[in-house]
């Protein structure tokens, strides 16, 4: 196309439809921009019903169109199609079907914050409000099952609410790489930008697949300077921060510090309590609060994993005539988490743990400072770090109502003593293969 870059082509079309609506057609998006010469562009069609509704109809908003976006005095010139083709395979991004249906479960008042996801929550509800003002871009980062889907959407439908007009892109990375490699491969980059681009509001779920692909990092890097340029809010997530997934460059990592990182941690027991309350309130069942605490207490994986128990509790209870009580959560609970990766309990270490050091539970879980107790309770909370997936306040809270800085210094501590000391290592090696007997 010569002198003539895919950027202004899309900035034409655009300029086309927002300026004439009445006359846009969808299949504009399949024009051809051959070259620009001597001060005229020339643009094909693909049949010739396009070329004379072109020729008669819309010759003055291209003219206008043209010379706004170069800024030249433009005359646009439709070319003759080259024959009557076959009707091309209509092309997957541009068909509603290939984006994702925003699950209407998924907004912010189904959603329980708490200090686990804290930031995430209050940036994304601030850009539900204010899109491309506030963090640009928003980066949303945590291990799977945490709710970064849920909150992306939820920032979704915030928008949509106040902003019924807004072009609102929400995809997953894969299917953004699928879009653009079709989009080679058809020879209609041009189409993919035009999509991509114009919009209001880009979000892609789960960043971390965008792959090896140069090109395909290429085009999401130009895809992401055109919006932030234009300030169209962008929104991602990713089970990693951004320095540390690897199909990110440096260039790309420097431009997320631009706008928010956020992460989100594990949910700590009163989160998860709250999170069953409300999936329960959904589903119209009554959960009793000493059930909630015992499905929260033990089912401490990611959230999906307590949705699961749930489910599962409805199921049982439905065949006890639909109350859900202890019996119903134990039985529920009993095979949803299997044999093997049980988790181990704060219980299970403080058995092994005072065996070892010959020391009462109820001393480690006082506020004694001697040495003797002191280390053996910085054992458990080193144990507890590394088998459960309690949070550092959690933890705290069982040895005595300590602080999260408490349980990390004690974690590193040991997590250091170790290091030096190889009948320490051979002690913790055997504690975590009692607690773990399959998998270490
Ligand atoms: P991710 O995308 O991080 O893997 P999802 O957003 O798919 O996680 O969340 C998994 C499930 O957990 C969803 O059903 C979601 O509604 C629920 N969930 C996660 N966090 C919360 C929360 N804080 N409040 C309510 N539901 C949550
Ligand atoms: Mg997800």
């Amino acid at each position: 196309m010569g002198n003539f870059s895919d950027r202004h082509w899309s900035d034409i079309l655009g300029h086309v439809r927002n300026g004439h609506p009445e006359l846009f057609r969808s299949w504009f998006n399949n024009l051809e921009p051959l070259e620009m010469q001597h001060g005229v562009l020339r643009i094909r069609p693909a049949a010739h019903t396009q070329h004379d509704y072109l020729s008669r109809e819309c010759q003055a908003a291209f003219n206008e169109a043209a010379q706004q976006i170069t800024g030249r005095l433009v005359t646009v010139n439709f070319a003759a199609p080259l024959e009557e083709a076959e009707p091309a395979a209509p092309l997957s991004f541009e068909s509603e079907t290939d984006q994702i249906v925003l699950n209407p479960n998924y907004t912010f008042e189904n959603f329980v914050s708490g200090p686990c996801n804290r930031l995430a929550h209050a940036a994304c509800t601030a850009v539900g409000e204010n899109p491309g003002r506030v963090y640009n871009p928003l980066f949303i980062h945590g291990s799977v099952g945490l709710g970064k889907t849920h909150l992306l959407q939820a920032t979704c439908h915030a928008i949509k609410s106040r902003h019924a007009d807004a072009r609102i892109l929400f995809i997953s990375c894969e299917t953004f790489t699928n879009h653009f490699v079709e989009a080679l491969e058809r020879g209609v980059v041009h189409q993919f930008r035009y999509h991509y681009r114009h919009v209001d509001t880009l979000v892609i779920d789960d960043i971390q697949f965008l792959g090896a692909r140069e090109r395909t990092r290429e085009e999401f890097f130009h895809t992401f300077n055109t919006l932030y340029q234009s300030q169209k809010q962008i929104i991602l997530s990713a089970d990693e921060s951004p320095s540390n997934i690897p199909s990110l460059e440096e260039r790309l990592v420097s431009r997320f510090n631009w706008g928010l990182v956020a992460r989100i941690d594990t949910p700590c027991l009163e989160v998860r309590m709250a999170i069953l309350r409300k999936k329960a309130r959904l589903r119209c069942v009554e959960l009793p609060e000493n059930v909630a605490h015992f499905v929260a207490a033990n089912v401490v994986g990611n959230i999906r994993e307590l949705e699961g128990a749930l489910t599962k509790m409805i199921a049982i209870g439905q065949q006890f005539g639909g109350q859900l009580d202890m019996e119903v959560a134990k039985q529920a609970i009993g095979d949803h988490v299997p044999e093997q990766i049980k988790p181990v309990t704060i219980t299970d270490i403080l058995d092994v743990v005072t065996s070892h050091f010959g020391v009462k539970a109820s001393d480690l879980q006082s506020k004694r400072r001697s040495r003797s107790i002191a280390f053996p309770r910085q054992v458990c909370m080193y144990l507890a770090r590394e088998l459960t997936p309690l949070s550092l306040e959690e933890i705290g809270g069982y040895f005595g109502g300590r602080d999260h800085t408490t349980v990390l210094h004690a974690a590193r501590t040991i997590h250091d003593a170790k290091q030096q000391d190889s009948e320490l290592t051979c002690t913790l090696a055997n504690m975590i293969r009692t607690l773990r007997p399959i998998n270490s």
